[in-house]
C-alpha cells in the first residue's frame, strides 16, 4: 500500500477523531500502546485539578466533597461498555498482579474440595507467580498447560482455570465463552485476566457467562504508569466469595473504627486499602478517551491495522521475519509478534528511527496497535522503516545490542 492510499484509509476512518483525545510527540510511530498508552489529552488538567484544588484547597473534606472515597466504584463504572458488564460488577483497585491473587485466592476458597488450579504454561510471568503463591498458601496443586491442553485439563478436581483472554506474546485469543461453559460444567471458576484485551477488542464477561476478571489500568486504557487495575465480580457471585486480603475499605462500616471484620455487600468487599486518588485521576482521564466510542468499531479498526501490518512487512521482509501470531485477524488481540534471530537489536534500530514496538525474550517484536490513536498511514510507514533497517542491516551495531534493563 502506498502512503497515499494509507491516508485516504485514515480520511475515511470512522475513529480518526479520537486521535485529538491524546497528546502524542509528532515525530513517533507509537506502536507500544499495549504496554504504556498514551497521555491522554485531559490528563494533565484532570491531575492539575485533582491536585491543586482537591487536595490543596479542600484537603480532607475532598473524601467527602468530590466523593473520593467512591471512586475505586465510579471509575470503574466507566468500564462498564468497554467490557460487559454491569457497573457493579466493576472495581479500581491495586495492581493486576494483587487483584489476581485477590481474586484466585477468592475462587480457590470458595470451592473447598477441589484442589486443582488451571492455567497455561508461559503465560505473563506475574500471572503464573501470584497463581504458584496461592497454590503454596492453600496447598492446591497448580496444572500449567499448553493452550490446546486447557479443556481437556478442567475435571471435577479443578477450583478455578484462570486465563489470560489474550496471550502478551502471541495475541491469540481464548474463546471466553467455551471456557467459561467447560468450567461450569465441571463446577469451576474461571479467572479471565483482561490486560491484553480491555480497550483494544470487544469483550463480553457478561454475555459470555464469566466469573471473575482482572485487567490493567496501563495499556489500552491509558491510566498512566503504574494505573491501578481493575477487576470484575459477577454479581451473583459477590456475596458468596469473600476477599482473602481483608482491610477497612472492604468493610461494611469502615468508619465505626470497629474491631472484627464484616465485609460490606457487594463489589466493594473486594477492596483492601485507601485508593490512590491521584493515579485514579489519571486513571479516570484514561477510560473517558473511549467516551461515546463502541467496541465493536474498535474491534474492527484493530484487526484491520493489524492485518494491514502483517501484510506489509511481509511484503518487505519476506522470509527474514517470522509471523508468530496466529494468522487470522480472527484469532488475534490487537498486536502482532515477528521473530527474528536479532529482534533486540532491530528493535532498538526501530526505535532509533522513531518507531516504538518492544521486545519480547527471547527474539520476538511486538508490535501493539491501539485503534484510538493509530493510524493506517502510521502502520505503513512502520513497515517500511522496518523493511529498510533489515535490508540494510543498519540494527547490526554495538549501540543496538545493549540491553537495558526493561525491555
Ligand atoms: C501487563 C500485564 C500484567 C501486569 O501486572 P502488574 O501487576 O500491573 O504489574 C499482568 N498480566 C498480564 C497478562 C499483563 O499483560
Amino acid at each position: 500500500m502506498t502512503a497515499e492510499q494509507a491516508r485516504a484509509l485514515d480520511a475515511a476512518d470512522p475513529l480518526a477523531f479520537a486521535r485529538d483525545r491524546f497528546s502524542l510527540p509528532e515525530r513517533l510511530i507509537y506502536l507500544d500502546g499495549n504496554s504504556l498508552g498514551a497521555l491522554p489529552a485531559a490528563a494533565p488538567a484532570a491531575l492539575a485539578a485533582t491536585v491543586e484544588q482537591q487536595w490543596g484547597e479542600d484537603l480532607i473534606a475532598s473524601w467527602n466533597k468530590h466523593a473520593w472515597i467512591d471512586w475505586p466504584a465510579t471509575v470503574a463504572a466507566k468500564l462498564a461498555p468497554i467490557v460487559g458488564a454491569e457497573p457493579g460488577e466493576l472495581l479500581v483497585a491495586d495492581s493486576t498482579t494483587v487483584c489476581l491473587f485477590k481474586l484466585l485466592a477468592a475462587a480457590a476458597r470458595a470451592r473447598p474440595g477441589k484442589r486443582k488450579i488451571v492455567t497455561q504454561k508461559a503465560s505473563f510471568p506475574t500471572d503464573l507467580y501470584a497463581a504458584q503463591g496461592v497454590c503454596d498458601m492453600l496447598d492446591l496443586e497448580l496444572r500449567e498447560v499448553s493452550p490446546d491442553e486447557v479443556m481437556g485439563e478442567i475435571d471435577e478436581l479443578t477450583a478455578v482455570v484462570s486465563l489470560t483472554h489474550v496471550d502478551y506474546k502471541s495475541a491469540a485469543v481464548y474463546d471466553m465463552r467455551a471456557v467459561n461453559d467447560a468450567a461450569h460444567v465441571a463446577g469451576a471458576f474461571v479467572l479471565w485476566d483482561l490486560c491484553h484485551s480491555a480497550g483494544a477488542i470487544e469483550v463480553d464477561l457478561d454475555g459470555t457467562g464469566s466469573d471473575l476478571a482482572v485487567g490493567c489500568g496501563y495499556k489500552y486504557l491509558n491510566g498512566g504508569p503504574g494505573a491501578p487495575a481493575f477487576m470484575y465480580v459477577a454479581e451473583r457471585l459477590q456475596e458468596a466469595l469473600t476477599n482473602p486480603l481483608q482491610g477497612w475499605m472492604g468493610h461494611a462500616e469502615p468508619f465505626a473504627f470497629v474491631d472484627d471484620y464484616r465485609p460490606v455487600s457487594g463489589i466493594n468487599r473486594f477492596l483492601t486499602g485507601t485508593p490512590p486518588i491521584l493515579a485514579m485521576a489519571a486513571l479516570a482521564a484514561g477510560i473517558d478517551t473511549f467516551d461515546r466510542i463502541g467496541m465493536a468499531d474498535v474491534e474492527a479498526k484493530s484487526r484491520r491495522l493489524s492485518q494491514l501490518f502483517v501484510d506489509e512487512v511481509e511484503g518487505r521482509c519476506g522470509s527474514e521475519v517470522r509471523l508468530a501470531s496466529p494468522r487470522d485477524p480472527a484469532e488475534r488481540g490487537s498486536h502482532v509478534v515477528f521473530a527474528h534471530a536479532e529482534s533486540y537489536a532491530v528493535m532498538q534500530a526501530l526505535i532509533a528511527r522513531g518507531v516504538v514496538g518492544d521486545f519480547r525474550a527471547p527474539d520476538l517484536m511486538r508490535f501493539g496497535f491501539t485503534p484510538l490513536y493509530t493510524r493506517y498511514a502510521d502502520v505503513v510507514r512502520a513497515a517500511e522503516i522496518l523493511g529498510a533497517i533489515l535490508e540494510s542491516h543498519e540494527w547490526d551495531q554495538p549501540r543496538f545490542r545493549t540491553r537495558a534493563k526493561v525491555t
